[in-house]
């Protein structure tokens, strides 16, 4: 028993796929504490720089003054708050414009919400549903479908005549097409429109994770915003611990679709409400997202993804760069000790990006994932990529 897990873990480690965490003693900032030392971090999803800020700092500290440290139990018992509810009609109210009566459903985590639209949308028709999701969808999303025990279908990154093929083929009476806006793990933009104008073809459900897009683009509002889009065949989910800088996730649909998995999602009902300060703290959040400072942000970060792209060209030290205009700007390295090599490398010089390996990611494209984030200045992206430079020359 212990032998096979420490088998398997020296396999592992042999194939260079054994991950370390590192210890971080300071806030989520563009220069952290890492294990005891200063490192210029080029590694967390913090894209506005919220997560270390004061007047949300102040607004969960309020928020637990107001409600205190934890909620005490699920929604449908007695943990829904004022501050939950207040949260909810702030995030239906930022995607109404795109969405038909839209209300929306705050939960603990984006994994979570992920599992619950996906079994909940699923459980709208026992037996009958079938799933059409991306090739490079998030392991939430990977997993949510199994929660949904239905059949899945994979079609291949932005392969818009898989995808029709498959609807086309199919004969469930409840189509459910899944996709990530922006990819995780690869920065480029799925193509939405498309792929909504296909669903309403085929009469499909769209569900869209918005994880890297809420708060960044499309004024803030995120991908639905940002392409105009508009249907009541989206169902919507977007993270509130990346962007937005605190914790959590909602879904954003049509009305009835929310109430139904607040009657049937178990990722949803059988859980912990989160602590409501969270919930108060991300109010202040939102207000910033969608105000003066939130608009300023995104242009400095815009300015620094210009920088970087700009220095760097396709290429950099044999890594290449992928054609990514968001804050996501991946350098694929290939094998996974490489990609290992050139991290530790950079960390040497401290400069933090993370190496991702698979199962994250395919096989044979191990890559140095840097993340952009309007905390950075633009001296510090000159750092990054002069270190960047340095190991092109050393490998050169
Ligand atoms: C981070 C992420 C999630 C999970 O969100 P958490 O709130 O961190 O659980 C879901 N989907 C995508 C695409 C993500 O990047």
């Amino acid at each position: 028993m212990i032998e096979q897990i420490e088998q398997r873990l020296a396999e592992l480690d042999k194939q260079d796929l054994l991950r370390h965490r590192r210890v971080t003693a300071t806030p989520c900032a563009a220069v952290m504490n890492v294990d005891g030392r200063t490192m210029l971090a080029f590694c967390s999803n913090d894209y506005l720089g919220l997560a270390a800020h004061p007047q949300i700092q102040h607004a969960l500290q309020e928020g637990v003054t107001l409600y205190g440290a934890g909620s005490g139990a699920s929604h449908l018992i007695s943990g829904h708050s004022k501050a939950h509810a207040q949260l909810e009609e702030r995030l239906a109210a930022m995607q109404s414009p795109y969405l038909e009566q839209a209300r929306a459903l705050y939960l603990s985590t984006g994994y979570m919400a992920n599992l619950a639209v996906l079994s909940g949308l699923a459980a709208t028709d026992p037996g009958q549903a079938e799933i059409f999701s991306e090739n490079l969808n998030h392991a939430s999303l990977i997993d949510g479908a199994k929660l949904a025990r239905c059949k899945v279908q994979v079609y291949p990154h932005a392969d818009l005549i898989a995808l029709e093929n498959l609807l086309q083929q199919s004969g469930a009476s409840t189509k459910i097409v899944v996709t990530d806006s922006v990819f995780s793990m690869d920065g480029v933009i799925a193509p939405l429109p498309e792929i909504l104008a296909l669903c309403e073809r085929y009469n499909a459900w769209l569900v869209i994770d918005d994880a890297h897009g809420f708060g960044v683009l499309g004024d803030g509002a995120g991908i639905l915003s940002h392409f105009n889009l508009r249907s009541k065949n989206i169902v919507y989910m977007g993270t509130l611990g990346k962007a937005a800088g605190v914790s959590g996730a909602f879904i954003a649909a049509h009305g009835s679709v929310i109430e139904w998995l607040v009657q049937k999602a178990r990722p949803y009902i059988y859980t912990t409400a989160a602590p409501p300060a969270l919930a108060h703290a991300l109010l202040t959040s939102l207000d910033i997202i969608c105000g003066a400072e939130g608009a300023q942000r995104r242009t400095h970060l815009q300015g620094l993804i210009k920088q970087f792209k700009t220095a760097i060209g396709s290429e950099v030290g044999g890594m290449s760069l992928l054609a990514s205009d968001t804050q996501i700007q991946p350098l694929i390295v290939g094998e996974n000790h490489l990609a290992m090599q050139l991290a530790a490398r950079l960390y040497e010089r401290g400069i933090w990006v993370p190496a991702i390996r698979p199962p994250t990611v395919p096989v044979g494209t191990a890559r140095l994932r840097v993340t952009l984030s309007a905390a950075h200045s633009s001296a510090q992206v000159a750092t990054l990529l002069s270190e960047l430079d340095g190991l092109q020359k050393k490998a050169a």
